[in-house]
């Protein structure tokens, strides 16, 4: 098509040049230009699935319109979450998917007053600006928009819950800039989610917290670019029955000049959501195994774990990678236990198990880490290739008083054993929940008391003092 736009092009201008002056020729090519300009220019203004004006349109048009109206509100509409649109895109294919977005925004347009713009400004969102509102009460037209998308959308005969997210954000006098606004609409629309209104109002608290998500992304890479960002502490593991340390766990530490100090349970989920947990993860590997190396000489045998993300499963290369890292540093494996959360297995139960079966192959030890934290499925602990299972800290710190978790811990603690787990309690704080749990037959134990996560200077410092359980 485009070729035969050019071809056509370059013939009428060979006829021009044919029958007309220089003038005429330079008149008709400035000519073509423009044409081809203007319908570009439309084209890249028009969204192709449902011919509405696109985000860039709407960027354009956010002065005027705002202007325009009483008491504005700006409306964004996601017809779907992004998870439940893939799933209709995967039963029903693209074009049933393109069907579906429009008639959802049929269905709209249809609640709209006639001729007032509406915007196609993502796959699923629609935005359009909207009167009649207050600070306290949203335009009547969300109410409408709300009870009409309760009904599924039909398309081809199926009906489809829709389950859309409607965010409303009053356009006062301080409005931002437009593309501030549609991500705040955007925002809010994404909290109606977790409420039964079926709409929000932006919420600043709320976006605040994507906000600081958004920053702490951004900081990361420079972080795991620098020397001094990051570091890692280490956590004392005791042998229960005799009280002394048989290694440590690896926890990274990030301290960043504007954000403070940002926890690991705060930046490796969000790091998890993105690519950057590869490099996170490897860095800590790399610091990890050259710890343990070097405690080799004065404590051979000292141990090291480390905490290991479902998505580094993922990576075909990571099993080689874990491999390499352990030669590289000049550390055996059986030197180093790896832990995974109860979740691992949630995404994909059959390469997780293979991965970690591999990794088990080459001589690493794996852990279940917080076992009773997640939704625990117990079938899995008959089938993981583990030989330790953490217990989540949450049941460990509370033993003293809570009757129900000592039931719990010591049950766990038999099935365990029944199953052939080493069992570790996290959170040993007290010395009545150290008795307890030794008392219990409980392998191994991490937590305040015997020490915190320690820098490694502090950490050899402690070993070399010689801590031992009060008997
Ligand atoms: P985790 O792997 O379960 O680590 C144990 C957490 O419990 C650590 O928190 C540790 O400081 C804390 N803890 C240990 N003993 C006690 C105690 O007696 N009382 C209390 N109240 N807490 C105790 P931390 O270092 O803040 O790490 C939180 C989580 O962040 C970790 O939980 C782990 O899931 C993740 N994490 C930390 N470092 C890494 C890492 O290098 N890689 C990955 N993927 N995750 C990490
Ligand atoms: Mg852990
Ligand atoms: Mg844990």
């Amino acid at each position: 098509m485009e070729y035969m736009a050019e071809e056509n092009a370059a013939e009428s201008v060979k006829t021009s040049a044919d029958s007309g002056s220089t003038a005429d020729l330079i008149g008709r090519m400035e000519l073509l230009v423009r044409e081809n300009n203007e319908a570009v220019r439309r084209i890249g203004r028009v969204d192709h699935v449902t011919l509405l004006p696109n985000r860039v349109q709407f960027l354009d048009d956010f002065a005027r319109h705002s202007a325009a109206c009483e008491r504005p509100h700006l409306v964004l509409v996601a017809l779907a979450e992004a998870r439940h649109f893939n799933e209709i895109l995967r039963a029903l294919g693209h074009s049933y998917s393109e069907d579906f977005v429009r008639e959802g925004a049929a269905r709209l347009l249809g609640l709209l007053p006639a001729g007032s713009p509406v915007y196609h400004v993502s796959v699923l969102s629609f935005a359009f600006f909207a009167e009649g509102g207050t600070t306290a009460e949203p335009p009547p037209v969300v109410a409408d928009i709300v009870t009409r998308f309760q009904e599924p959308i039909r398309c081809h005969g199926i009906p489809i819950n829709s389950r859309i997210g409607v965010g409303v954000t009053p356009l006062d006098d301080t409005a931002a800039a437009a593309n501030e606004m549609l991500r705040s609409a955007l925002a809010a629309a994404q909290d109606s989610r977790r409420g039964f209104d079926g709409w929000a109002w932006y919420d600043r608290t709320s976006d605040d917290a994507h906000k600081r998500s958004f920053r702490i992304l951004a900081k990361l890479p420079e972080a795991l670019a620098a020397a001094d960002r990051l570091a890692l502490h280490f956590q004392p593991r005791i042998a229960m029955q005799r009280g002394n340390c048989i290694g440590a766990e690896a926890l990274i530490r990030w301290t960043d000049a504007e954000l403070g100090v940002v926890s690991p349970a705060e930046f490796v989920p969000l790091a998890e959501t993105t690519a950057l947990i590869t490099p996170l993860t490897g860095w800590v590997i790399r610091h990890a195994t050259r710890a343990v190396a070097g405690w080799q000489k004065t404590h051979p045998g000292l141990r090291i774990s480390i905490n290991i993300s479902p998505k580094n499963l993922e990576e075909p290369e990571f099993v080689d990678s874990m491999l390499w890292q352990t030669e590289a540093a000049g550390v055996d494996p059986a030197l180093v236990e790896l832990e995974f959360t109860e979740g691992t297995l949630a995404s994909n139960p059959r390469l997780m198990l293979q991965q970690l079966g591999r990794l088990r192959s080459r001589g690493f030890d794996i852990a279940i880490d917080d076992f009773g934290s997640g939704y625990s499925n117990m079938s899995y602990l008959g089938q993981l290739p583990a030989q330790y299972l953490k217990i989540d800290q949450s049941f460990v710190r509370t033993l003293d008083s809570d009757g129900k978790n000592r039931v719990l811990v010591r049950s766990i603690i038999d099935l365990a054993h029944a199953l052939d787990y080493r069992v570790v309690a996290e959170g040993v704080e007290t010395q009545s929940a150290y008795d307890t749990l030794a008392g219990w037959g409980c392998d191994e134990g991490q937590g305040y008391l015997m020490s915190r996560p320690l820098p490694e200077p502090a950490f050899l410092d402690w070993l070399h003092a010689g801590w031992r359980r009060k008997i």
